[in-house]
């Protein structure tokens, strides 16, 4: 493989210099150490402007505690973009039980020695206390993004004010926002205005009269009903088509959100995976260690943005949207044949999947016209919409030709999979499933029931349990056919809101009698911010009815509701002959 002039982005005065740069255009600063994947957020922001024109830096993971290093790259010229990395910082540090985590998957090394919490906040003012007067400082990511209006924080009990006013950054762009940050580059460049350029938050001092006006932050801390009325007009107004724009009054000025900026077409899709990614830790990082990320998804393949499963304990849908944007065929298989040329490419492609993998090559036509519905789900725990036609088949024939690639020994499909489609779609369910089988899995498939008592899957908003079963029987049936002994294993979340302690007593007793299995991989609920789960708990009310409901707070009652079901039981019956 023919290697570029630069592989990286400047990460040192010295690398700006070897491009002849004096002055970057845009300095990128986040929680992540500088890993060039397709899977980093800043790295594919940092790659897109640079095929726009623009020179980009990156400063992955500064030292807080010297502040030489955020100064290592001068001051840019059009603005700061500040990123907490991958995962909110509070979610990377902490447990749903509130311990510190000491491991991090995208810090060099492994140790978790180098994310500050709440790292958006501690950037933007390391950046303002050494560069007075600076040009705009831009948020983005994860954490910025589902922390742009009034929000639960989990690890403060709190409701806490829209990022921007405890950040005291200028700007923030929310979910993928390509295009808004395209449009904010070049309104920057070109010295115009950018208060209307869609996915864009601001602070104003007056309201902007034709958006929503929002509940205000005091009247949801006053009032929990008005803080759920606040999350519903959030929710319901994310889609590029069918949103508005939001006005969220906070003390004496004003939280603005535009409408959501366009999504990406299938060719702008294939234009951003090809982009030169190193798919390495930047070189600057790599005496402290590797990166474990980098083991899933440095051979691995995002087919496509986007989610419209809405688990209410998920934050995907409000990110990246509730609309798949998928990636071609040929863009797909083009980047297959790219892992073939890298010389650690053993031939094993680690996932090919999404957010949800079975969500590839089909949508509501109804969606793709006229936006997401304001007040119905395309899927809930009981119920999808007759709208949604689910379809295997363009799924199935790019896992044959990804499988069919010289070079490619496996290709593991190990995102999630929604079951309850693959017994939904009667046409081609079965041989979707018995692609994974045969080919994409290895000993075992992870499901994510999350739960089986109904109650608590309906506040989830998952599956019921019968969908469950009947999935059951068909992998079962298939892994006989095939002569294959391959196991399910279990997601499952513990005091979830609504879940009490005899509701894990019965998912034990299900999982034991109905699955014959002990299940593992049991966690502790934890509220992330923008979620109705979060919600839920925050206001222990069922946010459609507005009913209370229970929650369990007390972080030992948690653990408790944990330890019920992954105690080990002797179970009897063969695990897989159904
Ligand atoms: S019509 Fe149904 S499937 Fe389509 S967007 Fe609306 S709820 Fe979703």
């Amino acid at each position: 493989m023919k290697k570029p002039k630069f592989e990286y982005l400047p990460t040192t005065r010295e690398e700006m210099k070897e491009r002849g740069w004096n002055k970057l255009d845009v300095i990128l600063v986040t929680g992540d150490a500088y890993i060039d994947s397709p899977y980093i957020g800043v790295a594919v922001v940092g790659r897109m402007l640079e095929k726009l024109g623009f020179k980009v830096g990156i400063i992955g993971q500064p030292d807080i505690k010297n502040d030489e290093d955020i100064k290592r790259l001068g001051e840019p010229k059009l603005y700061w973009g500040v990123s907490g990395g991958s995962i909110d910082s509070m979610v990377a540090n902490y447990t749903a039980t509130k311990k510190f985590r000491n491991s991090d998957d995208y810090t060099p090394g492994g140790k978790n020695t180098k994310r500050p919490d709440r790292a958006v906040n501690v950037y933007t003012n390391l950046i303002r206390k050494n560069f007075k007067g600076t040009v705009p400082i831009v948020l983005g990511g994860i954490e910025a993004s589902l922390r742009r209006i009034t929000h639960y924080d989990y690890w403060t009990n709190k409701l806490k004010k829209p990022i921007l006013f405890d950040s005291k950054a200028d700007l923030l762009i929310y979910g993928m926002g390509e295009v808004a940050i395209e449009e904010l580059s070049v309104a920057l460049r070109d010295k115009k205005d950018f208060k209307d350029i869609r996915g864009v938050c601001y602070i104003s001092k007056e309201p902007v009269l034709e958006h929503i006006q929002l509940p205000s932050h005091a009247e949801c801390l006053a009032d929990k009903e008005k803080y759920i009325d606040m999350f519903d007009a959030f929710y319901d107004n994310n889609d590029p088509i069918s949103a508005k724009g939001l006005c969220e009054p906070v003390d004496a000025r004003y939280l603005i959100q535009n409408a959501p900026c366009d999504y990406l077409n299938e060719q702008e899709m294939d234009a951003l995976s090809d982009l030169p990614f190193t798919r390495e830790l930047h070189p600057y990082h790599r005496h402290e260690g590797k990166v474990r990320c980098l083991e899933t998804i440095k051979f691995s393949i995002n087919t496509h943005q986007g989610c419209w499963g809405e688990c209410n304990f998920c934050a995907i849908g409000v990110h990246q949207g509730r609309t798949i944007r998928t990636r071609s065929e040929e863009s797909i298989l083009k980047e297959v044949k790219k892992f073939t040329e890298y010389k650690d490419f053993k031939g094993i492609i680690s996932d090919v999947g999404g957010p949800t993998a079975n969500m590839y090559g089909y949508e509501c036509k109804k969606k793709l016209k006229h936006g997401t519905c304001a007040h119905q789900r395309c899927v809930d725990a009981n119920h999808l919409c007759s709208s949604m036609k689910i379809n295997h088949k363009r799924n199935i024939d790019l896992l044959r030709k990804v499988r069919a690639t010289k070079g490619v020994k496996k290709a593991f499909v190990a995102s999630g999979i929604r079951y309850d489609f693959i017994t939904e779609d009667k046409e081609y369910g079965y041989e979707y499933l018995k692609e994974l089988v045969k080919h994409h899995i290895s000993g075992q498939m992870k499901v994510a029931p999350e739960h089986t008592q109904q109650h608590v899957l309906d506040l989830m908003g998952k599956p019921g349990k019968q969908t469950l079963v009947d999935f059951k029987h068909m992998y079962d049936k298939l892994n006989k056919e095939e002569g294959k002994k391959q196991f399910l294993t279990y997601y499952l979340i513990a005091a979830h809101p609504g879940c009490e302690e005899k509701d894990m007593h019965e998912l034990k007793r299900f999982t034991t009698e109905e699955l014959e299995m002990n299940p593992e991989q049991a966690q502790v609920f934890t509220p992330t911010p923008s979620t109705y789960s979060a919600v839920m708990y925050y206001t222990e009310m069922d946010p459609v009815t507005r009913k209370k409901i229970f929650v369990e707070k007390d972080i030992h009652k948690k653990e408790k509701q944990k330890a019920i079901v992954v105690k080990k039981e002797r179970i009897e019956r063969n695990n897989f002959a159904g």
